[in-house]
């Protein structure tokens, strides 16, 4: 791939945050604003597209489930080739780049061009979704800490961290989980977390939004019940009691009992 004249290759790799268009930084707006390529995944917001100049070209390389069209690979030498051919490529990546992003690979592959990257961080679906639902992450007296985890890795098993993760007080919160939500379960319950509040957020701060709020024992049948698809956020921890919802829940209890 060769430079052409004239042209500043040049990548940013922006967050888009969780799917509100309004929750997108102003610096992530005047990268928009300066683009020449905007190459976007499944999990933006296409209304961010707006913000590019008309005559600015617009790919989408997502990667819906069930589909394989733009493995990284792909994606990596599009970004290249944009880049030399056209100048500022802005890489419109899901919540933050760098949490389950594929971020950094993106970042390595263009450094090894030489072509300079800069990075925009986003608001990630890890806080930002719990956040909109007045769920903390952390809270005094409640969670010392909060550990994002996968529920798919690589090779399609749960993350080992989970495990760890079940027995500790943090508050866990799993990405890429709900498929693997019986799985899940399996492990908080041997650990003992039977009636530990847990939430399950499907499209955070984007119009098709569902919520369920539940404990360990009960989030399945929820989500069951509730038709819960992906993208969804599983909330694992004492700060799920917060929630209004969880608070009726306790009260419907009482009142049965
Ligand atoms: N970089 C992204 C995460 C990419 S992995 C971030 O920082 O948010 C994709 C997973 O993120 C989804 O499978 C889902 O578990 C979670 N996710 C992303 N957006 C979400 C949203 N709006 N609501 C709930 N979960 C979301």
């Amino acid at each position: 791939m060769t430079q052409h004249k004239n042209i500043t290759a040049k990548i940013t790799l922006l967050g888009a945050g969780p799917g509100d268009p309004e929750l997108l930084t102003l610096k992530g707006v005047k990268a928009l604003q300066n683009a020449d390529v905007v190459l976007y995944d499944a999990l933006t917001n296409e209304a961010l597209l707006e913000y590019a100049p008309a005559e600015a070209i617009k790919v989408y390389v997502g990667k819906r489930s069930g589909e394989h069209s733009y493995p990284q690979d792909t994606i990596n030498k599009l970004m290249i080739d944009y880049a030399l051919n056209y100048g500022h490529v802005v890489r419109l990546k899901g919540g933050d780049p760098f949490v389950f992003g594929r971020g950094y690979e993106e970042l390595d592959y263009a450094t090894s061009y030489n072509i300079p990257v800069d990075v925009i961080p986003g608001i990630s679906s890890s806080i930002g979704v719990p956040g909109l639902q007045q769920i903390p992450v952390t809270h005094r007296g409640l969670s010392e800490s909060f550990w994002v985890i996968t529920g798919t890795t690589t090779s399609g098993e749960v993350s080992k961290d989970i495990y760890q993760a079940a027995q500790s007080s943090a508050t866990v919160l799993i990405l890429m989980g709900l498929k693997k939500l019986a799985k899940i379960v399996e492990i908080f319950k041997e650990a003992g977390k039977l009636n530990l509040p847990v939430a399950v957020v499907q499209n955070g701060s984007s119009a098709d939004e569902k919520l369920v709020v539940g404990t360990v024992e009960t989030i399945e049948s929820l989500v069951q019940l509730e038709l819960i698809k992906a993208p969804a956020l599983l909330i694992f921890g004492e700060v799920v009691s917060l929630h209004p919802s969880f608070k009726k829940l306790v009260k419907q209890y009482a009142s049965i009992a």
